[in-house]
């Protein structure tokens, strides 16, 4: 009776060291999207730091630096050109270098330029933000300086655990603004996207994303445009959609098609990650967090929402803004000085709540805390062709990341 125990016991330690042996060397990497970073004046002047006379933004990221850090892949949607001065809001943005300074400081490794203001400084505005973003080693995709780039550049592959995901990026249009040549913006063509994604597949990838910039504006839910072009993706083989520009939310739809067992999903809108768009619904926003897993195949693990509100306050005669992650127990009434904000706060989460619970199929709330499993990959070498103020800003950084990790 009792040996007959002890090789239960041993079985079930065999088992469960299995178990624990497959989850350790699972090759598994994340992702975490965001929705539009928007440069209004008043963001711009909030910014401006005048006992050190230059532009800051990082306090705006400060609260959700964790969970950006966390993933192996931020992706977010540069929605304003880094034209350089004059540095102007709506309608046509040029934010300061600083502002992307702060996203590769928070972690953000991907930024997405294909939108309706990415023609608003013409050709300039184009190539300068493309320059700025390679100078701070931030990965991109939508516009290019010439199509020789648009050409080796247009499929962004981001590889890490073994798992190799390629990312593309278009907008529905630019304002009525034309770009010029040599410049180039992906614009939403089903003929030209059927030909990226048809070179896209032959790179051995394991999963394709698009990037949409698309929808109209303050509508809760898609229209026949997004619908037609979600299903021409899907037919396409891609993966999976994330769609921003109508600075709110829209639903997140999660499917196993039943024919070949191949999972797509869809995120319409993710809202404003930024803005000064102060109405209930436009002040806040949602990261989807996500992770593909491999074993055997690359399947969907993680699949989630964290809604975001932007906090708008003034402090020593100064406004301020910053990214709340809105389920998080710190950001509880106790935070707020002024109890209209955390009203305005419930009233953006209520909003949201209910649309996703009616409308999501397969992506519930996340919680906003950074995930064990995720770590963070090493920050990239920062090229020396940005100002040199902005480059000792960023080894600064890197140097204080790598004490953090000693420690
Ligand atoms: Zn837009």
């Amino acid at each position: 009776m009792v040996s007959v125990s002890i090789f239960y016991r041993k079985i079930l330690k065999f088992i469960l060291c299995l178990f624990i042996a497959q989850n350790t060397i699972a090759q598994e990497v994340s992702f975490l999207f965001l929705g539009d970073i928007m440069g209004h004046g008043p963001q711009i002047k909030a910014a401006w730091n005048d006992s050190l006379k230059r532009y800051n933004y990082d306090e705006v990221f400060h609260p959700v630096e964790q969970l950006i850090s966390s993933v192996d892949f931020a992706i977010a949607n540069l929605e304003v050109t880094l034209a350089g001065p004059p540095y102007k809001g709506y309608p046509q943005f040029s934010s300061p270098d600083d502002l992307a300074v702060a996203c590769k400081k928070s972690g953000i490794d991907v930024l997405v330029t294909a939108n309706n203001h990415s023609c608003d400084r013409g050709s300039n505005g184009i190539i300068r933000t493309v320059k700025v973003l390679d100078s701070l080693g931030i990965q991109h995709t939508g516009t290019f300086k010439n199509s020789q780039e648009r050409d080796s550049l247009n499929l962004l592959v981001l590889e890490k655990k073994g798992i190799k995901v390629g990312l593309l990026n278009y907008t529905y249009g630019t304002n009525g603004i034309k770009f010029s040549s040599p410049t180039y913006v992906n614009l939403l063509d089903s003929t030209l996207i059927k030909k990226d994604i048809d070179k896209a597949h032959k790179q051995n990838l394991d999963k394709l994303i698009v990037f949409v910039h698309w929808g109209v504006e303050y509508k809760d839910l898609p229209n026949s445009y997004q619908k037609k072009y979600n299903q021409f993706l899907k037919d396409q083989g891609v993966d999976m959609v994330i769609g921003a520009h109508p600075h709110v939310v829209q639903p997140m739809l999660y499917e196993k098609q039943k024919a070949n067992k191949k999972e797509f999903l869809t995120v319409y809108s993710l809202g404003n990650f930024v803005s000064n768009q102060r109405d209930i619904r436009k002040d806040g926003g949602a990261m989807f967090r996500c992770s593909y897993k491999k074993n055997k195949k690359v399947k969907l693990k993680d699949k989630e929402f964290i809604l975001t509100w932007v906090y708008k306050f003034s402090l020593s005669n100064k406004m301020h803004y910053q990214v709340l992650p809105c389920a998080h127990k710190k950001y509880d009434q106790s935070f707020f000085s002024n109890n209209e904000d955390y009203k305005k706060m419930q009233n953006y989460i209520t909003h949201a709540r209910a649309l996703f619970k009616q409308e999501n199929t397969g992506v519930s709330e996340g919680r906003p805390n950074p995930k064990i499993h995720m770590d963070k990959h090493e920050p990239v070498e920062i090229h020396a062709t940005v100002p040199p103020r902005i480059i000792s800003k960023i080894n600064f950084l890197k140097e204080a990341k790598a004490k953090k990790r000693k420690r």
